[in-house]
């Protein structure tokens, strides 16, 4: 039974103490799924994995991070925790401050947070506020806030934010008996895959892995301002995850790409959503859209010919990263396919759509 949460698990790895608090919903220990169905269709000598980080308790990665920051907030004695949020790190920040007895204080983009987020920050107690500004504006807001008041600011330019998410790279470790070859990951504010970057970097150190993965990140054409190296005033995505102008962790996030050989590359809206569909459909994970850019960026690398004298004998093994949950965002899964018909109520009329 796994009662235990990342800090726990991986505490010597962690920046705590006997002293730290432990505020923890059992986050971390997600499944890394293969997806053969993903390995045939792009005829790809390789075996795929998807880290369905939608498993975690709040549905999304950030309650890796989530659960250090707010467990160094409280050993701080900070009475409150606030963050900007295009959803999850708002999702995330709200849960873990009822387990530490903490206020929490979230500012949204207005009209553009998917429902299930917005619902899970309130039903937790949050104080949601919405501004008429983007991502990046709500994140400047924060940080001034929080540098005048005794409020915990918990968005990933938190240290312990990046700190716990970087658990993620241990466990594909572990998992694996290996690190893969090439980690997928959707871009952000680019916190994740500075994590990821960083846990493999240290469990290589540990001597817990031999070699490092080549980091493939991937922003959202409308909101791509590492691939193009300009901040996006507008950033404009149906993945609200990732529509991020300014990313926070920019650096850092091309730090990633450099040392280890990889990319940062983008996917338009359309093929972000041919994913999301393709991995509900034929692999049988319902991700949120932002997620579905790690698997859209590795269809795009496929088909531009990148493995083509890169695969060897042994099988290449990938990782994508699927950062939440499908549920949080059911308005978009609605309109990507088509509504259900009402018929009279009998059998034959069943019986006809059921194709018999
Ligand atoms: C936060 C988030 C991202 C982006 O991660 P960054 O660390 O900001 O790059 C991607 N997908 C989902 C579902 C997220 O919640």
């Amino acid at each position: 039974m796994n009662i235990k949460g990342v800090i726990e698990r991986y505490k010597e790895y962690l920046p705590v103490t006997e002293k730290t608090p432990i505020i923890t919903l059992c986050e971390g220990n997600t499944p890394l799924v293969r997806a053969v169905e993903l390995e045939k269709m792009l005829n790809l000598n390789a075996e795929v994995y998807l880290k369905f980080e939608g498993q975690n308790p709040t549905g999304s990665f950030k309650d890796r991070g989530m659960t250090l920051a707010v467990s160094k907030a409280k050993e701080e004695g900070m009475q409150a925790v606030m963050c900007a949020s295009t959803g999850n790190t708002s999702a995330s920040a709200s849960a873990y401050a009822v387990r530490a007895g903490m206020k929490s204080f979230v500012v949204i983009p207005e009209g553009n947070i998917a429902l299930g987020k917005l619902a899970q920050a309130l039903i937790h107690g949050a104080t949601v506020i919405a501004i008429n500004g983007n991502f990046d504006v709500a994140l400047k807001l924060v940080r001034e806030i929080t540098d005048e008041y005794p409020v915990a600011l918990v968005n990933s330019i938190n240290p312990y934010r990046i700190e716990g998410q970087k658990t993620g790279s241990f466990e594909i470790c572990d998992d694996l008996g290996f690190a893969p070859d090439y980690h997928f990951i959707p871009v952000g504010n680019a916190g994740n895959i500075t994590a990821y970057w960083k846990g493999y970097k240290e469990y290589k150190e540990a001597g817990k892995i031999n070699n490092l993965p080549k980091m493939m990140g991937f922003q959202a054409a409308g909101a791509c301002p590492i691939v193009e190296g300009r901040v996006f005033e507008h950033p404009e995505t149906i993945a609200t995850a990732i529509r991020i102008g300014n990313p926070a962790s920019w650096k850092m996030a091309e730090a990633a790409r450099d040392e280890s050989g990889g990319l940062i590359d983008k996917v338009t809206d359309d093929e972000i959503i041919e994913s999301y569909k393709i991995l509900a459909k034929n692999v049988g994970v319902f991700c949120e859209p932002a997620s579905a850019a790690s698997v859209a960026g590795l269809i795009k690398t496929v088909k531009s010919g990148y493995f083509n004298d890169k695969q060897a004998d042994i099988k290449l093994k990938i990782v994508c990263i699927l950062t939440g949950h499908g549920l949080k965002d059911p308005d978009r899964a609605i309109k990507c396919v088509s509504s259900p018909e009402t018929v009279e109520a009998n059998k034959e009329n069943i019986l006809k759509l059921m194709g018999y």
